[in-house]
C-alpha cells in the first residue's frame, strides 16, 4: 500500500480532502439539491432512441463544437431568461463544475485572483486550489439575511483586483437571490471576469440575471442541467457569454470534452423541458412549506430562492445531521457552524424531514 504522502504531489494539495458529499444509500436524501422527480417516461423513451441511434456512429469523435447541443440550450434561455441568444453565445461541457475550471484555466491561474463571497459555493474555492488561482474571500453575513451589500462589494473589488469574481444566484448554501445592483456595481468596478453562478435560477422568485448581458463581455453567467431539469446524472452545465468568452474556453477545453453520449441525452431532455420543469412549482411549494414550518417550530431559517434551505441553529449540528440519519433522512452539513442545509423533495420526502427533527428534538429534550 502506498499512502498518498509518499507521492510526489503538488505541494498545494497535500493534506487536502476530496470535495465529499456523503453519497448514503438512505430513504430520503436531500443533500445534494436534486430533482427528487425522475425524468418521465417519454423522455426516457425518447433519451434511449436517440442514443441508441447515435451508437452506430460512436466509432467517430462527436462535434467538438456540440453546436446543435448549444443551439437548443440558447433557445432554452431564450425563451426562459427575459434575453435572446444564439449558439454562439452558449457553451456547455460535463456539468457546471467542469464550465466553472474551465473559466479559471482561461481568466485565473497562477498569479492570478479569484474573490468569493462567502458562505458560497464549496467548488468555488477547489475550482481555484486545483487550478493555482489565489483565492480571496469577502464575507456574508448571517445579520444581513446572508445578502451582498453592492458597496461592501466594490470594496472588496477594490482591496483584492480579483481576476475573476465569483456571484452565486441563488447562493448555494444560503438560498439568498443577488441583487442585480451587486452585479452591475461589481462589473463596473473590476477589469476581470464577474461569474455569476445561477445553477438554480430556475427556482428563484426573482428573474435571471441573464439579461445584465448585453454590453457586458465580461460578464458570464453559469447554469445546469443537475437541479431544474433533473439531470445529476447527466452531467450537463452551460454557460451564457459573448461569444468572445466561448472563444477563450475553447483554448482549454479537452477536444471532445462532450461524449455523443451526452449531447444526445442532453437534446433528449431539452425537448422534454416543459414538461421536466413542471417538476419545480411542485419544488417550490415544498421548499416554501420547509421555511415555514420550520420558521413555526422557532428555527432560524434563511429566505430561499433555491431548492433548498439553510435552518438552525444549533448548538451541535452535526448530532442534529446523525440523528437526523438515524432516522432514514440525510441532509447536509455544509461547514457552517450551528446550520444545516436541506433540499427540497416530494412532499412525502418532506413530511419525513419534518417528522425525523421533531423526533430528534423530542429526544434530545
Ligand atoms: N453551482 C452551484 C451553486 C451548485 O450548487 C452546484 C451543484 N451543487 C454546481 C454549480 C455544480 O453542478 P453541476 O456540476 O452538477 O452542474
Amino acid at each position: 500500500m502506498t499512502a498518498l504522502e509518499e507521492l510526489p504531489l503538488r505541494a498545494e494539495l497535500r493534506g487536502k480532502a476530496p470535495y465529499g458529499a456523503p453519497q448514503l444509500d438512505v430513504p430520503v436524501r436531500l443533500n445534494t439539491n436534486e430533482n427528487p422527480y425522475p425524468p418521465s417516461a417519454a423522455l426516457v423513451a425518447d433519451l434511449a432512441a436517440s442514443v441508441s441511434a447515435a451508437a452506430s456512429s460512436l466509432n467517430r469523435y462527436p462535434d467538438r463544437e456540440a453546436l446543435a447541443l448549444r443551439g437548443d440550450l440558447a433557445a432554452y434561455l431564450s425563451r426562459s431568461g427575459g434575453v435572446q441568444l444564439s449558439a454562439e453565445q452558449v457553451w456547455a461541457a460535463n456539468g457546471s463544475n467542469e464550465v466553472l475550471q474551465q473559466i479559471l484555466q482561461a481568466f485565473g491561474g497562477p498569479g492570478r485572483t479569484a474573490l468569493g463571497f462567502e458562505p458560497t459555493y464549496s467548488m468555488h474555492s477547489l475550482i481555484a486550489e486545483g487550478t493555482s488561482t489565489s483565492y480571496v474571500v469577502a464575507r456574508r453575513e448571517v445579520e444581513s439575511g446572508f445578502r451582498i451589500d453592492p458597496a461592501a462589494a466594490v470594496e472588496a473589488v477594490a482591496e483584492h483586483a480579483p481576476d475573476v469574481v465569483f456571484l452565486c444566484s441563488p447562493n448555494n448554501p444560503t438560498g439568498t437571490a443577488l441583487d442585480p445592483d451587486v452585479v452591475e456595481e461589481v462589473y463596473a468596478a473590476t477589469a476581470g471576469m464577474v461569474v455569476v453562478d445561477e445553477a438554480y435560477a430556475e427556482f428563484s422568485h426573482a428573474p435571471s440575471l441573464l439579461r445584465l448581458l448585453p454590453g457586458r463581455p465580461r460578464l458570464i453567467v453559469t447554469r445546469t442541467m443537475s437541479k431544474a431539469f433533473a439531470f445529476a446524472g447527466g452531467r450537463l452545465g452551460y454557460l451564457a457569454a459573448d461569444p468572445a468568452v466561448v472563444d477563450a474556453l475553447r483554448l482549454v477545453r479537452l477536444p471532445y470534452h462532450l461524449s455523443v453520449v451526452s449531447q444526445e441525452a442532453a437534446r433528449a431532455a431539452l425537448r422534454h423541458a416543459d414538461d421536466t420543469l413542471a417538476s419545480v412549482d411542485l419544488v417550490k411549494a415544498q421548499r416554501d412549506r420547509i421555511v415555514t414550518e420550520l420558521r413555526a417550530r422557532g428555527y432560524d431559517v434563511v429566505d430561499s430562492d433555491a431548492n433548498f434551505v439553510l435552518f438552525g441553529r444549533f448548538a451541535e449540528q452535526a448530532r442534529v445531521w446523525r440523528a437526523l440519519l438515524e432516522r432514514g433522512v440525510l441532509v447536509r452539513e455544509v461547514g457552517l457552524s450551528g446550520w444545516l442545509r436541506v433540499t427540497a423533495g416530494t412532499e412525502d420526502e418532506t413530511s419525513a424531514f419534518l417528522d425525523a427533527l421533531d423526533a430528534a428534538r423530542d429526544e434530545a429534550g
